[in-house]
């Protein structure tokens, strides 16, 4: 592949270790790494794979993706140019690229006065990865978006499509025909200060509940319903800090799993299907996971 791959001026690798661009620190290498510097390049991309029928991801920061030790076998896209991650402000909407860092925009947007994404504090994540996984705390990214950029990945095209033409669950959204190039999010204006201080006390909050600082894919499971949370389940079977290999249960928040020192992919996967089958055998409840496992 690497004699037939486009030329890019993006940065561009070959047997790229995924385990390098997870923020669960785990899994084998994806065949071509690339990073677009343009949309044209990313359509290239995009025709290149078709025509040699190779499978393509796009990754953001990977912190809900677990990569398996064997790999991807396809090409992983990155939209980490600086060209995917322009951000502008113009009045109360922020219009801003898939790449940009998602803490990179709250900040901005608290700074400037602008409320609505300050839950998203401390998420590490890419405003693309954010979007497509519908991401929240105590709300939704769906919910102040008023537009998004995308290429079909089919067959290049672009599109702007309206908020209210999509469909957004929990945690996901109906938009994995796309990439996602650019957002535009719709604030609203506060007060700096009162921003600043809300964006601190979420923030210490988060660090308060959730491992920081260690590395893991965020929430493992997804809540079975709005009563009961996944966490609940996990900590009531007194699971918490049950190892596999250089997997963890969080002691401090039930339905994260943290790689301790040197996990593999194996390890963190076994953990899952122990705590699926130990859920289902007590409580007769089938947990299902958020993250991403490919
Ligand atoms: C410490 C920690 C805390 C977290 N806290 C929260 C939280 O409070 N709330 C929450 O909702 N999540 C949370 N997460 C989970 C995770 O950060 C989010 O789901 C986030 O949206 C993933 O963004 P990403 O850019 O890393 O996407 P990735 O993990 O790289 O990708 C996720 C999915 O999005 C797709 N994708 C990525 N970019 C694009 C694009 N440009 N176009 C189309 N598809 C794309 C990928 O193909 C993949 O299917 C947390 C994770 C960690 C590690």
């Amino acid at each position: 592949m690497k004699n037939k791959f486009p030329k890019v001026r993006g940065k561009v690798r070959f047997n790229e270790p995924l385990a390098r661009h997870t923020t669960f620190h785990v899994g084998g290498p994806c065949k071509v790494w690339v990073e677009p510097s343009s949309e044209d390049e990313l359509r290239e991309i995009l025709r290149f794979a078709r025509s040699n029928k190779r499978k393509i991801l796009v990754l953001g920061m990977g912190s809900n993706i677990l990569f398996r030790d064997k790999g991807f076998d396809g090409i992983a896209i990155h939209l980490g140019n600086k060209h995917f991650k322009k951000v502008r402000f113009d009045g109360t909407r922020v219009t801003a690229g898939a790449g940009a860092e998602l803490g990179v925009l709250v900040n901005a947007a608290c700074r400037k006065g602008l409320g609505g994404i300050e839950g998203l504090v401390g998420i590490p994540a890419t405003l693309g990865g954010a979007i497509f996984m519908n991401s929240g705390y105590r709300g939704n990214i769906s919910d102040c978006l008023e537009k998004l950029k995308l290429m079909d990945k089919a067959g290049g095209k672009t599109r702007i499509i309206r908020q209210k033409d999509i469909r957004f669950g929990y945690r996901q959204s109906n938009l994995s025909r796309y990439i996602i190039l650019e957002a535009t999010l719709r604030l609203k204006k506060n007060k700096r200060k009162m921003l600043l201080k809300r964006k601190r006390d979420l923030l210490k909050t988060k660090k308060w509940e959730q491992p920081f600082g260690h590395f893991s894919a965020g929430c493992i499971f997804r809540n079975p319903n709005n009563k009961s949370s996944a966490a609940q389940y996990i900590d009531m079977l007194g699971l918490k800090g049950k190892r596999m290999g250089g997997a963890e249960i969080s002691k401090q928040h039930a339905n994260f799993i943290i790689n301790l020192k040197n996990a593999k992919a194996e390890d963190i996967l076994r953990l899952i299907s122990f705590v699926k089958t130990r859920v289902k055998s007590r409580f007769n409840v089938n947990l299902v996971p958020e993250i991403i496992i490919i």
